[in-house]
């Protein structure tokens, strides 16, 4: 390899971070691994990430003051989480470099442009109609004639703004529950699994996808990933091959996540993806030589990408808090500490509350069905 690749590691890189989540807290440890020091930009300073950054910037995301600090202590831009206002990445971008795009973080933050950007690019989604007003419920209701859910078009995450119908109620009244906000009113897909596809795209334009994961979630909460999904080789290679055209319709650089629901055909269908490290990819720091955190640094730093690899089978975990025996008391992990090929991670917040994400467990092994029967009695020996 030629010197020069090297270059960006040679000065001292300040990758800054805007978000102080768990993913904040995974890229800053991936930069550190790496020599590269990190600012984090976090509103609120109890944040995961703020214990492992180099510097924290604690000021709102719409601040002038923090946009000029954060620019000026950063030699490249990254997000942790997609909901940041636009003027803030745009502001951003105009003096430093950004991973990912402003454009490409808008078109994912918000559910209507989401949709409409997937159905222009002809990739499979839902079918869905933009609702604004009453009016328009009334008639994509009538169109739809049958089970639904109502999805507020901005800052959904986690099954949260959202509204299951069966399709005979009074729009009237769904409309009045839903808070009359402006919404996509989707398809029910009854669908048989649901599976994610981590993918990089670097700068220069180069793709990578990573194995699809099996997502199975608790009350809207992701519950575990099981790595690689138990799916025929045909869905996972479709799944792959439209997580990189996703990826490259959106001229995509840096880690995302691209979910999708399983049809009991083997057919797939996106549900939303999420222009960042993600939960459902946790699993790569442990069970692949390149986490997804690296990836993103990797394309920050304009390095070469690194192998998506997987090296073990597993499953992943989330220590949710009601695993907790109360607000501030953790479970017993001996059971965890004791089973081989697990790995703990805990993202040191001190407080747990209802479903939050603690941490989470990766447990690799040869069979994933096996691994996953060590995780359900886990799992079960920590819920009350
Ligand atoms: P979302 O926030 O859009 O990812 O939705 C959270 C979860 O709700 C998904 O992971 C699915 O389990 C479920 N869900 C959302 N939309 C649909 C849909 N159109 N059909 C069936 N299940 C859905």
């Amino acid at each position: 390899m030629s010197a020069s690749v090297f270059f960006p590691l040679d000065k001292q890189q300040v990758v800054g971070v805007i978000g102080g989540g768990q993913l904040g807290r995974m890229l800053v440890l991936a930069a550190r691994r790496m020599g590269v020091r990190s600012v984090v930009w976090t509103g609120g300073l109890e944040a995961p990430a703020v214990e492992v950054a180099d510097e924290v910037i604690d000021l709102p995301f719409d601040s002038a003051e923090a946009l000029e600090q954060f620019c000026k202590l950063a030699t490249v831009a990254t997000v942790e989480f997609e909901n940041i206002p636009r003027a803030t990445l745009e502001g951003v971008k105009k003096r430093i470099a950004i991973f990912p795009s402003p454009e490409a973080v808008g078109i994912c933050q918000n559910r209507e442009r989401e949709k409409n950007f997937l159905k222009q690019h002809g990739i499979p989604c839902t079918w869905f109609r933009v609702i604004e007003t009453l009016t328009d419920l009334q008639a994509a209701m009538a169109e739809l004639n049958g089970p639904g859910v109502l999805k507020t078009a901005d800052f959904g995450y986690d099954g949260k703004g959202q509204l299951k119908i069966q399709g005979n109620e009074d729009p009237a009244a769904v409309w009045k529950q839903f808070g009359e906000q402006r919404a996509v009113l989707e398809k029910w897909v009854p669908f048989e699994k649901e599976i994610s596809v981590m993918v990089v795209r670097s700068a220069n334009g180069e793709v990578r996808t990573y194995d699809p994961a099996e997502n199975r979630h608790r009350n809207h909460v992701l519950d575990v990933s099981i790595v690689p999904a138990r799916i025929s080789e045909t869905t996972a290679a479709q799944a792959r091959e439209i997580a990189e055209k996703v990826a490259v319709a959106l001229d995509y650089q840096g880690i995302m996540g691209v979910e999708f629901f399983v049809n009991h055909d083997g057919s797939l269908v996106v549900n939303e993806m999420a222009p960042r490290p993600h939960n459902s990819g946790h699993h790569t720091l442990d069970a692949c030589a390149t986490s997804q955190f690296e990836q993103q640094l990797r394309v920050a730093l304009q390095l070469p990408l690194g192998t998506t690899r997987l090296v073990s089978p597993c499953v992943m975990l989330n220590l949710l808090a009601d695993f907790w025996q109360d607000e501030t008391t953790p479970p017993d992990w001996t059971p965890l500490l004791e089973t081989d090929g697990a790995v703990l991670h805990l993202y040191g917040k001190r407080r747990a509350p209802g479903m939050r994400k603690m941490g989470h467990a990766t447990l690799l092994g040869n069979d994933t069905n096996e691994i996953l029967k060590q995780v359900e009695k886990l799992a079960a020996g920590w819920l009350k």
